[in-house]
């Protein structure tokens, strides 16, 4: 039975898990002034990564992990948190904020997936005040904080009767270990912002600023604005399919699960009589309910339209179900992303049957 033991953190670890609690230590003793980071001209490069972080999240969905050969790399990734959190909170826009923290965490889950040394993660985990500790193969996370970080985790694989509970503890393996790690990293990191801003910081990221924001109302009308044509359900992605499918058998769907599939119907263009003609195959429909609920998401009762949640968040909340080869490409990072592309490739191989078609004929 191995318990965390106390860890020294590394400049490297900090660089890569910069929620660790040593990390605001480190800024405040070895750090550059406000002044030096924001107008010194050493510290160019680090204002272009934390600039490049806030892209990467909002273009990718995920924030890259950077090569990191020496100290001088080290802290440069590491101010540059600072400078993309300073960026992301001068604009202060929820979705922006969203998406970046998920960028974020996805960067860390990868950098975890890495570590070798288990001891590592007991560590992290720990910081992260979920206790737990190595029992042979597995990771034993005291139940309580089990349940508590796997609230918003609706699939049965995480529910407590499906666990393996023992004397209070409840035993995962490694991966299911680092998907808990997540949703406190998460949480940990979405909470955290938006920070206060000061007028200097809005002066220097000026033109920063005004960059993240097109890039922001491009990643936005993406997702809003679709024209995907005639609505071609067996083309939708494996977690819809999934959800639709558990709908239909009667299963009652999270909050979540609900509103990703409304918000995913909507904008691939069904009316809301077409949406509810999919709801209206689960056993216990109820109609009043069901409007109520679609006229919400799709905006008639409170003015917005909502964007149905992107991958990334879809694995946050447990409603990822049997991703699938195409789910697996670096590129994928939403739902309607894998739908217009299927779209898109069905349209060009029957652009190709045609052309057949012409030249036999
Ligand atoms: S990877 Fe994305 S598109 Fe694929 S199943 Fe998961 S949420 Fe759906």
């Amino acid at each position: 039975m191995t318990p965390a033991q106390d860890m020294n953190w590394s400049l490297e670890d900090m660089a890569r898990y910069p929620f660790l609690s040593e990390v605001k230590d480190y800024v405040r003793e070895e750090g550059p002034s406000i002044e030096e980071l924001l107008e010194g001209d050493g510290w160019g490069p680090v204002r272009r990564r934390g600039k490049e972080r806030v892209m990467e999240a909002l273009e990718d969905g995920q924030v890259k992990i950077k090569s990191m050969r020496d100290e001088i790399d080290q802290e440069n990734e590491l101010f540059s948190y600072l400078i993309s959190k300073m960026l992301v909170s001068s604009i202060g826009d929820d979705f922006l904020i969203r998406r970046y923290s998920l960028g974020e965490v996805e960067r860390i889950v990868k950098e975890l997936a890495r570590e070798e040394k288990d001891e590592k993660l007991l560590n992290i985990a720990e910081e992260l005040d979920i206790r737990s500790r190595k029992e042979d193969e597995d990771f034993a996370v005291f139940f309580a904080h089990f349940l508590e970080n796997t609230e918003r985790l609706r699939s049965p694989d995480w529910k407590l009767v499906n666990q393996d509970l023992k004397d209070g503890d409840v035993y995962l393996k490694k991966k299911k270990f680092i998907r808990l790690l997540k949703e406190k990293v998460f949480s940990s990191i979405h909470g955290d912002l938006p920070r206060p801003v000061s007028d200097i910081i809005l002066k220097t990221f000026d033109r920063q600023m005004e960059e993240i924001r097109e890039v922001l109302e491009d990643t936005r009308t993406e997702l809003v604005d679709l024209d995907l044509g005639e609505v071609e359900d067996e083309l939708f992605p494996p977690c819809i399919k999934n959800l639709l499918a558990a709908q239909k058998e009667g299963h009652n769907l999270s909050h979540e699960a609900r509103f990703a599939l409304t918000a995913f119907l909507r904008k691939v263009g069904l009316s809301e009589e077409e949406i509810i003609s999919y709801f209206q195959e689960a056993p216990d429909f109820d109609r009043e309910l069901a409007s109520y609920q679609i006229e919400h998401i799709i905006g008639e009762i409170s003015g917005t339209e909502y964007t149905p949640p992107g991958c990334a968040l879809m694995r946050t909340n447990g409603i990822c179900i049997d991703p699938d080869s195409l789910c697996e490409q670096e590129w994928m990072n939403h739902p309607l992303t894998y739908y217009s592309f299927k779209k898109r490739k069905e349209e060009e191989s029957e652009g190709e049957d045609e052309e057949k078609e012409e030249d036999e004929g």
